[in-house]
């Protein structure tokens, strides 16, 4: 098999990295890469916003499966313009990927298939916007319609705080055309979790429970990010909270979107909020959560060429997902500045000191290579991720791993799995 990934983070490289360990990967290409995914990978010097492109190396390389890694190219319409090509690519269509793509679209199906969720209105106008606020109080959430890597989303403790929100996103545009339409939302209480499911548009196969860390500082304090760590299994994801998932979530979702007509295909992610009252979805993703994708990929057992390709071929009946039972933790190391703007260009060492590192990989994400040295290119730069007889152990093999990099202004949360930890003891 021929395989185009297309995305440069860390999320990539694992799963270029699990990718790379089937015997029937031949080849593997990466648009556009980075400075560690292009030791197992060809670089491909295509953006991932640019579709047409895409396509179009596909389809002179012959390429047999196009895997996108954000969800960019997905709601921009990869998968149907490579059916369109006749070549093959594993994620949902540009219909499917509107539940990433609008929230509105996304909490309507919700409504419709009675997926529990917190209650919400979605405005287009300001004015309306404001007033609802209004009547229904803080602390409230307001978010951006449409894609804004991760920071469209305002948790307001008072109505001012929410009024100057919707100011932000509908008068000022801080979130440019994401914010023609503002979603306010209740705001939900508890414990967050990521779910991730492959499925073929019928059979739903969850995959093992993660749980990520989206703000910047210790202790869940700062501002969100696009991830700061991640760790699976989850134990706040029980056995019979996941039938819960499974029966009142993932089933209904992929089925109310298969009476529209519209086939999901791929991975689904939905965040959750575990309330008093149950789970309750904060929002769907279309791909992988990363950095999330980096532990799953080191715990995932079998061929992952040939379980993408069994997801795409509508071929996912009966089958199960096989797990290390082992945890794995992955600590994010982040730019100076990170989650606000951060700078390029600093020279990354100790990378050599774990080429070997036997219980564990660093993945990168903001990475390239300049004068012969790694430097940092990205926000989140690199993800260390490593295995350990339990949560304790593979937090602390994380951990001394993360102790050989540094870089200017380098930064990472030190608590990471710390929930984890906790009911572990
Ligand atoms: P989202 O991109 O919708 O997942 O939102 C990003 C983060 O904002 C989530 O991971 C939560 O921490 C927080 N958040 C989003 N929606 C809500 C909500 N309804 N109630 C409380 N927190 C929320």
């Amino acid at each position: 098999m021929k395989i185009l990934v297309v995305g440069g983070g860390g999320r990539e490289h694992a799963l270029i990295w699990k990718l790379r360990q089937s015997p029937r990967v031949e080849r593997i290409y990466c648009a556009p890469g980075n400075a560690g995914i292009d030791e197992l990978a060809e670089p491909v010097d295509l953006d991932v916003a640019d579709v047409e492109a895409i396509v179009g190396f596909a389809r002179e390389h012959a390429i047999d499966l196009t895997v996108p890694g954000p969800e960019l190219p997905l709601t921009l319409g990869l998968i149907d313009e490579l059916q369109a090509s006749g070549l093959r690519g594993f994620g949902p269509t540009c219909a499917a990927a509107q539940l990433e793509g609008s929230k509105a679209f996304a909490k309507e199906l919700m409504r419709r298939c009675k997926v529990p969720t917190g209650f919400f209105s979605s405005f287009t106008e300001p004015d309306d916007a404001v007033r609802y606020v209004h009547e229904v109080g803080a602390p409230i959430v307001v978010k951006a319609d449409g894609l804004a890597a991760g920071k469209g989303v305002l948790v307001c403790q008072t109505v001012a705080e929410a009024e100057e929100a919707i100011d932000r996103i509908m008068r000022w545009k801080l979130f440019g055309d994401a914010g023609g339409r503002v979603v306010i939302e209740e705001f939900l209480d508890g414990e967050e979790l990521s779910f991730m499911a492959l499925t073929d548009g019928e059979t739903v196969l969850p995959l093992a429970s993660s749980q990520d860390h989206k703000r910047a500082l210790d202790g869940d304090a700062g501002p969100n990010t696009g991830g700061m760590g991640a760790y699976s299994p989850a134990p706040a994801c029980t056995d019979a909270l996941r039938g819960r998932v499974m029966e009142e979530i993932m089933l209904p979702v992929v089925r109310g979107l298969a009476e529209r007509k519209i086939v999901y295909t791929g991975v689904l992610y939905a965040g959750l909020m575990i309330t008093a009252d149950g789970p309750k979805v904060l929002e769907f993703n279309v791909r992988f959560g990363d950095p999330e994708c980096q532990p799953l990929m080191m715990r995932l057992r079998g061929d992952l060429a040939e379980l993408m390709d069994a997801t795409v071929n509508g071929g996912l009946a009966g089958r199960t997902l096989e797990w290390d039972p082992q945890p794995a933790v992955c600590v994010v190391l982040a730019a100076g500045g990170y989650p606000g703007n951060y700078e390029r260009g600093r020279v990354i060492h100790g990378l050599e000191r774990l080429r070997d590192w036997r219980r564990g990989m660093v993945f990168h994400a903001g990475t390239a290579q300049r004068d012969g040295a790694v430097v940092t290119n990205g926000g989140r730069v690199l993800g260390v991720t490593a295995l350990g007889a339990d949560v304790g152990a593979a937090v602390g093999e994380a951990y001394r791993a993360v102790d050989q990099i540094e870089w200017d202004g380098m930064h990472y949360r030190r608590d990471i799995g710390r929930r984890a930890l906790e009911r572990e003891r």
